[in-house]
C-alpha cells in the first residue's frame, strides 16, 4: 500500500485509517520466511504540524533451528510509531521507505519492521541441544560414546611422544 504522506501533511485534517493484506512471501528475514499474507493495519493522525503514524501486523514466521535445523514456526508481532514532519520528506537520511513524491511505501515499511522483529537465531526450544558432530544425529537421540571425544586427542599426542621416544 502507497501512502501520500506529502499530501496528508499539507492538507490531512481527518484520522486516516487502513486495514490492508500484505504480501510478504517474496522477502527474506535472515533466513526466515513469511509464507502467508499479513493484515497490516495503519494509522496516521495529524496536529496540524506533525504526522504521527502506526503500523501494526501479526504474522506466523516459518524459519529453522540453529542448532539442530528442525523446522521452527513462531508468531512475531510488530508495533511500530513513527512522527514525521514536513521537512522531514526531503531528508535522505529519513528512515521509512519514501519516494521522490512523499509516497510512504507502507509494505515496505512493515518489511522492515519485520526484520528488525525477527531474531536472527531462530531456536525450537532454549535447550536444544543441538546435533551430535559426529553422527550427525540429534543428541538426544544419537548413541555415540562420551568418552571418545575426550580421548582421541590425547591418545594422538601420546602417540607422537611415543615416536619421539623411540
Ligand atoms: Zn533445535
Ligand atoms: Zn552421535
Amino acid at each position: 500500500m502507497q501512502f501520500d504522506l506529502r499530501k496528508f501533511i499539507a492538507a490531512g485534517t481527518k484520522p486516516y485509517h487502513a486495514e490492508f493484506p500484505c504480501d510478504l512471501s517474496a522477502k527474506d528475514f535472515a533466513g526466515a520466511r513469511i509464507p502467508q499474507p499479513v493484515t497490516a493495519v495503519f494509522d496516521a493522525e495529524t496536529d496540524g504540524e506533525e504526522v504521527r503514524m502506526t503500523l501494526r501486523a501479526k504474522a506466523l514466521v516459518h524459519g529453522e533451528c540453529a542448532r539442530c535445523l528442525d523446522p521452527v514456526e513462531r508468531e512475531e508481532t510488530v508495533e511500530a510509531e513513527w512522527t514525521a514532519k514536513e521537512r522531514d520528506l526531503d531528508d535522505p537520511d529519513f528512515d521509512l521507505p519514501l519516494d521522490e513524491k512523499g509516497h510512504l511505501d507502507v509494505d515496505e515499511w512493515l518489511s522492515q519492521e519485520f526484520l528488525f522483529q525477527i531474531p536472527t537465531v531462530l531456536l525450537c526450544s532454549p535447550d536444544c541441544a543441538g546435533l551430535c558432530p559426529r553422527c550427525g544425529k540429534k543428541k538426544a537421540e544419537c548413541v555415540c560414546p562420551p568418552e571418545e571425544e575426550e580421548t582421541a586427542p590425547a591418545d594422538a599426542r601420546l602417540a607422537i611422544l611415543k615416536s619421539l621416544l623411540n
